[in-house]
């Protein structure tokens, strides 16, 4: 069972800081122009769907992609406004439903799943996302395979946790941190599929298609299109989105937990 997560993290992130989104402040404006187009053919070639985080002021600035994205079959699912990368505290809400209000008519539906973009979230966080009718959260970091949230209490409402690894399953702290050449990343979350295949655990791997810490330049790209080479070799992975997973495990609440570990990552496919 593996996912592949794009977080589109266009120009958003300098607009958010009150930069001005040129020269050196220029990198997320590759996404839109480069990096988004590039994943989406290689998402083609390679007979993969992915989920794409869009932030909403993104998604104002390139609607026609966002309506390409989903045109060619993949999830897109919500992150923020402004990739708030910090708490936004009471304008949260309001910043997750003008997200969502300006996501819903460019992907034709509701978006379903949220990935918190600085990874600040509360119990009024989660409260909103239930309320707006998500389904799924990807921004905790503390098991191997998906939860269901334990917050708010109150709600007979269920959201699924889809972990997302920033650690070692991320390309920022490679690219951004260590500056780890992309054949080394290969090699490492190639290490990390092997490990995880073995324990029939499940891989969600988070790329940015942006240059700076991103991987949408082309070396970098390769590293993603050589990685899922590599594990379609393997013969027993099945991509899916998010989406689709959340819809699956909350439809399998019994056997998921119970089937992952002994009869290996359930199909999730719809
Ligand atoms: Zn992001």
């Amino acid at each position: 069972m593996a996912t592949i997560t794009v977080d589109f993290d266009g120009d958003c992130r300098e607009v958010g800081r009150k930069e001005t989104p040129l020269g050196r402040n220029s990198h997320g404006r590759y996404s839109a122009k480069c990096g988004v187009p590039r994943y989406l053919d290689m998402c083609d070639e390679l007979g993969i769907k992915a989920t794409y985080f869009v932030p909403g002021y993104d998604a104002e600035q390139h609607p026609d992609l966002v309506r390409e994205i989903v045109a060619r079959g993949h999830e897109v699912a919500a992150h923020g406004y402004l990739h708030e990368g910090w708490d936004p505290g009471e304008a949260e809400p309001e910043l997750l439903r003008k997200s969502h209000d300006i996501l819903t008519p460019l992907i034709g539906k509701p978006p379903l799943g949220w990935r918190s973009p600085g990874g600040s979230k509360n119990e009024q966080t989660m409260r909103t996302l239930l309320e707006l009718g998500y389904i799924y959260d990807s921004s905790e970091k503390d098991y191997d395979l998906p939860f269901m949230a334990d917050v708010p209490r109150d709600t007979p409402r269920r959201l699924m946790t889809l972990p997302n690894n920033v650690s070692s399953l991320d390309d920022y702290p490679f690219y951004r941190v260590s500056y780890t050449p992309p054949s080394a990343v290969l090699k490492h979350w190639i290490e990390e599929w092997e490990a995880i295949r073995t324990e029939g655990g499940f891989f969600d791997l988070t790329v940015h298609p942006r240059v700076g810490y991103g991987s949408g330049s082309p070396a970098r790209a390769n590293v993603v299109r050589n990685l899922v080479r590599h594990m379609q070799d393997s013969g027993d992975v099945t991509f899916v989105t998010l989406e689709e997973l959340a819809r699956w495990c909350l439809a399998h609440e019994a056997q998921w937990q119970r089937d992952w570990r002994k009869e290996g990552a359930p199909d999730a496919r719809q």
